[in-house]
């Protein structure tokens, strides 16, 4: 058995990066369960890392050779409102690996105790989210989303205290880096530009290696096109993230830090799940211009790198920015368009995905199976409140490439009743529901008649309206 071999190197950028500090140990730690299969990829030995020793390192009771565990600092804008400092209030970055394919991965762990930045908070994490962030962020590494990735769930043998008392448990979160929207704003923030330079350089080697260290427009651009493409992927899929602040917005272009997160079931582009947002500000249609406001906050933390002349350093982050439109209605009409089985278009074609939304949106129509239907040329109108509604469509319609649609359409998604069942299960000790969720979601896109069941729409009884984290 091989222990991790570790090369750390956010832990070799200056000590205002972060704090060093070990996780915090926990009482009775046992696997729920391990990613197989990313481990390979990581070029982790699974057989390691389900050995005692193994063990300790994901509950981060004891740490293996090589690891240099630290809390990252950041800052960001919550639902609109600045806190200069953030930071890891519950998470250990571990240190970093690198697979087989020389790709470099950060192993962290999300549960693992107080640091200097928790604020308030216990530093700790229920099952519940837990779970959910397993399942729904291996789902979307499923869908061809870029995602942080789950390596394994561990429970601690601990309560922690929400409104009620919960299990406790500790996520193995892995990715290429943990770099916020955020992080920048930190330095941003202090002016220390010194900082933002180093963040800069090293993002850039992480994430955008095709860019010259120092390329500070190529760095944004990068970012805004690797965003655009992942928030239109997320609505290609009827994803809300729930919580898009700047400190969740990944400069990888990845999804990260799945809370009060969702999918639709009927389709309504209002549609709102999390308990924290009350005014709607995350809604599943206002996403993408979320997103231009964050990554506005990204450019606005570079000016000072981008041109030493602020008034240009402004005209050039505006242009930057100005792209994401064409970006984002490049990558939405690529997946919209093979939604309905077209590998081409143009105004009217949007104008046709256009109509069918309103459509579903009048009559309830679950996201998922009528697209799903589509691709498997069956009754998409039984989806619609009023079937006709969808006949009137068809008609103009007249189908659509199948392989294409299969592809872009899955049949299985993680839809809520089904993920809060899971949840409750594992509550009592019975983890089959959620490791059945994830061998389905491993393979969104087949049709497995042994999950058929995953893919019903919730009844009135089981639907959940709010999500919470
Ligand atoms: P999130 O909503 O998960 O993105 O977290 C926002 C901030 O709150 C981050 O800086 C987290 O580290 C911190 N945080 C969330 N939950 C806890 C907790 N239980 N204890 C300490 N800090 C937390
Ligand atoms: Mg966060
Ligand atoms: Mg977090």
């Amino acid at each position: 058995m091989i222990a991790p071999k570790f090369d750390n190197s956010y832990a070799r950028l200056p000590d205002r990066f972060y704090t060093k500090l070990n996780p915090s140990p926990v009482a009775a730690p046992a696997l729920i369960t391990l990613n197989d299969d990313l481990a390979d990829q990581m070029g982790l030995d699974a057989e390691w890392l389900r050995s005692d020793a193994g063990l300790a390192m994901l509950a981060g009771n004891a740490m293996p050779d090589g690891a240099d565990p630290l809390a990252q600092v950041y800052a960001g804008h919550q639902f609109g409102g600045w806190s200069p400092q953030l930071g890891d209030g519950r998470a250990n970055v571990l240190g970093e690996v690198v697979g087989p394919d020389g790709a470099r991965w950060d192993i962290q762990l999300k549960g693992s105790g107080p640091t200097p930045y928790s604020r308030m908070g216990d530093g700790r994490a229920g099952l519940g989210p837990v779970m959910r962030e397993y399942i729904v962020s291996e789902a979307m590494h499923a869908f061809g989303v870029p995602t942080t990735r789950a390596l394994a769930a561990v429970s601690t043998g601990e309560r922690v205290q929400r409104e009620t008392g919960l299990p406790g448990a500790i996520l193995t979160r892995v990715a290429r880096s943990h770099i916020r929207v955020g992080t920048f704003q930190y330095f941003a923030a202090r002016q220390d530009e010194e900082a933002v330079e180093i963040l800069l350089n090293h993002a850039i080697a992480r994430h955008y290696p095709h860019l010259d260290q120092g390329d500070t427009l190529g760095f944004l651009n990068a970012v805004i096109e690797a965003q655009a493409e992942l928030v239109a992927k997320w609505m290609g899929l009827g994803f809300i993230h729930g919580v898009m602040n700047t400190d969740n917005t990944h400069v990888g272009g990845l999804t990260i830090d799945y809370g009060p997160c969702a999918f639709m079931d009927a389709y309504h582009p209002a549609t709102v799940f999390s308990s924290i947002d009350q005014q709607g500000r995350y809604v599943y249609q206002g996403q993408p211009e979320i997103l231009v406001w964050n990554l506005a906050q990204l450019a606005t933390s570079l000016l000072p790198l981008i041109d030493a002349d602020r008034d240009e350093a402004i005209s050039a982050a505006k242009e930057a920015l100005g792209t994401f439109g064409d970006f984002y209605t490049v990558a939405w009409k690529r997946i919209f368009f093979a939604k309905i089985g077209y590998s081409v278009g143009g105004d009217a074609q949007v104008a046709q995905v256009q109509d069918l939304l309103t459509r579903m949106a009048n009559n309830q129509a679950d996201f998922t199976r009528v697209f799903r239907a589509m691709a498997r040329g069956r009754a998409a109108r039984d989806e619609f409140v009023d079937p006709t509604s969808f006949d009137e469509w068809e008609t103009e319609w007249g189908g659509g490439d199948a392989a294409l649609m299969r592809a872009a359409n899955p049949a299985i998604i993680p839809r809520n009743h089904r993920v809060e069942e899971a949840i409750q299960a594992g509550m009592q000790g019975d983890y089959a529901p959620f490791l059945r969720l994830n061998a389905a979601l491993a393979l969104p896109y087949e049709d497995r008649a042994e999950f058929a069941d995953l893919e019903t729409a919730p009844t009135e009884q089981q639907m959940v309206r709010q999500t919470f984290c």
